[in-house]
């Protein structure tokens, strides 16, 4: 039973440019905005349960929580790897070598470190991409930390193209998931999920793709894949399949209203009407594109052909930053750079970072700040670190955008409890010291150097 009045700040509800309450309160109950207005203090002062926990948000901005639409928690230590390489490298020698040598206990470190830092960052939502074995400790940290989080392991099991020593069988990836939804789905009430995770289609049998489809139907769940993130993983999926990879994910039953589809870089005018027609969401990934140098994201041919387009950090290992404002920053300045420049406004890239991004977890009450969603916040402080002044535009839409960072953050609240206040840099214990950090990336180090190569180039 929690309590919460945020007083005095401004509501930004983002359901339209014009949707800004100025000194307004808002009052969330066990979870869920009850009210926002003069009818928010009421009630909190009417309400018989003993404590009403109070945020001063006087001089801030109340918006929606920013949601992570890709990530890997498992990749958090990896981070600061080789700079230079493409995709298929890049996974060969340091993502999968580092992700196969995870026990327990360094998966924990690697999901803390970085729900730590997302929650600091304004991040309430995530759909994160686990790794091949455990998955337990990805959920357990979310449990702890307070973050609602869609994931889980992912399936990766052809011999071909995934290293011995990370794959598992279709049916004994199939069966980690399905023991997964029994243990975690609907678990912290309602915070966790289970999504159903083939890597992409390079690293998945046939049988496994089609399998994890019907799995995805057969439960609700969320699909979430990569596709189209380089030209070689394209070539290489045409060349098994003779098809596009969208057209093949599509063929296998993977694409649909509860899909999730990574990247999407390298794709056409019949992919776009596709993934319109099946209603599935793209997380564009900006950062990840251009430091793996795979290509830039067609996001304005996507949005024209109706597709929802999200936004992620992707994992650590590749960007190296889980800072959802660089992504923002770069979804609004990317479409710039072209001949003739496309503009996507502030207001929409907002949009892509909190609503669109909720709508592709399948979140239907995340993403607002009316009476019943989800009580899901970030509050930022325009005059903390470097975005003043903001009084050059009723708008405060583009301050975010293109000044703000993470630093402007002065709390992140999910289902109605501050997981994150600027004063507690720990993020309520939830952040791994250095030491226990550095020597979790030792266990991993000395495991890696024994293992065999890896190979995703079949
Ligand atoms: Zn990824």
């Amino acid at each position: 039973m929690t309590r919460l009045l945020i007083e005095g700040g401004t509501l930004l509800g983002l359901s339209s440019p014009g949707d800004v309450q100025r000194g307004a309160d808002l009052y969330a109950q066990d979870g869920r905005i009850r009210a926002v207005g003069g009818e928010a203090r009421r009630l909190a002062r009417e309400d018989p349960s003993a404590f009403v926990e109070r945020f001063d948000a006087r001089g801030k901005w109340v918006l929606p929580g920013f949601v992570q639409a890709h990530l890997h928690l498992c990749q958090t230590l990896l981070r600061n790897g080789p700079d230079d390489l493409e995709l298929l490298p890049w996974l060969e020698r340091h993502v999968w070598p580092g992700e196969a040598a995870h026990d327990a206990e360094t998966m924990s470190v690697s999901a803390r470190l970085g729900i730590a830092e997302l929650l600091s960052a304004g991040v309430t939502s995530v759909l994160d991409m686990g790794s091949v074995r455990h998955s337990d400790a990805l959920f357990q940290a979310a449990a702890a930390a307070g973050i609602r989080y869609v994931g889980g392991n992912v399936l990766m099991d052809d011999p071909e193209t995934t290293p011995p020593t990370l794959r598992a069988a279709a049916e004994e990836g199939i069966a980690e998931t399905e023991r997964l939804h029994e243990k975690w789905h609907g678990k912290e009430n309602g915070r966790l999920s289970v999504a159903v995770q083939p890597r992409f289609a390079v690293s998945c049998t046939d049988a496994l793709l089609r399998r994890a489809g019907e799995l995805a139907r057969d439960l609700g769940l969320v699909v979430h894949t990569h596709a189209s993130e380089n030209e070689d993983e394209c070539a290489l999926v045409e060349r098994r399949t003779g098809l596009g990879n969208l057209e093949y994910l599509d063929a296998v039953g993977l694409l649909g209203p509860r899909s999730c589809v990574a990247h999407v870089v390298h794709a056409g005018g019949s992919d776009f009407r596709l993934l319109a027609r099946r209603r599935t969401s793209v997380a564009h990934c900006p950062s990840s594109n251009l430091k793996l140098a795979s290509g830039i994201c067609p996001v304005p041919e996507l949005r024209r052909a109706g597709v929802h387009i999200a936004l992620g950090s992707d994992g650590a290992a590749c960007n190296d930053s889980l800072d959802l404002f660089r992504e923002m920053r770069l979804a609004a300045l990317l479409p710039r750079a072209r001949r003739p420049a496309e503009r996507i406004p502030a207001f929409d890239v907002l949009r892509m970072a909190t609503r669109e991004g909720a709508s592709a977890l399948a979140l239907e009450e995340v993403g607002g700040l009316t009476a019943g969603a989800r009580a899901d916040l970030v509050i930022l402080d325009p005059e903390t670190a470097w975005s003043l002044p903001d009084d050059w535009s009723d708008e405060p839409y583009g301050a975010i955008v293109y000044s703000m960072g993470r630093e402007n953050v002065a709390a992140t609240v999910v289902d109605g409890i501050v997981r994150y206040r600027k004063e507690d840099p720990s993020v309520g214990g939830t952040k791994p010291a250095a030491e226990v950090v550095r020597e979790a990336v030792r266990t991993l180090r000395a495991r890696m150097e024994k293992a065999p190569a890896a190979t995703a180039s079949a």
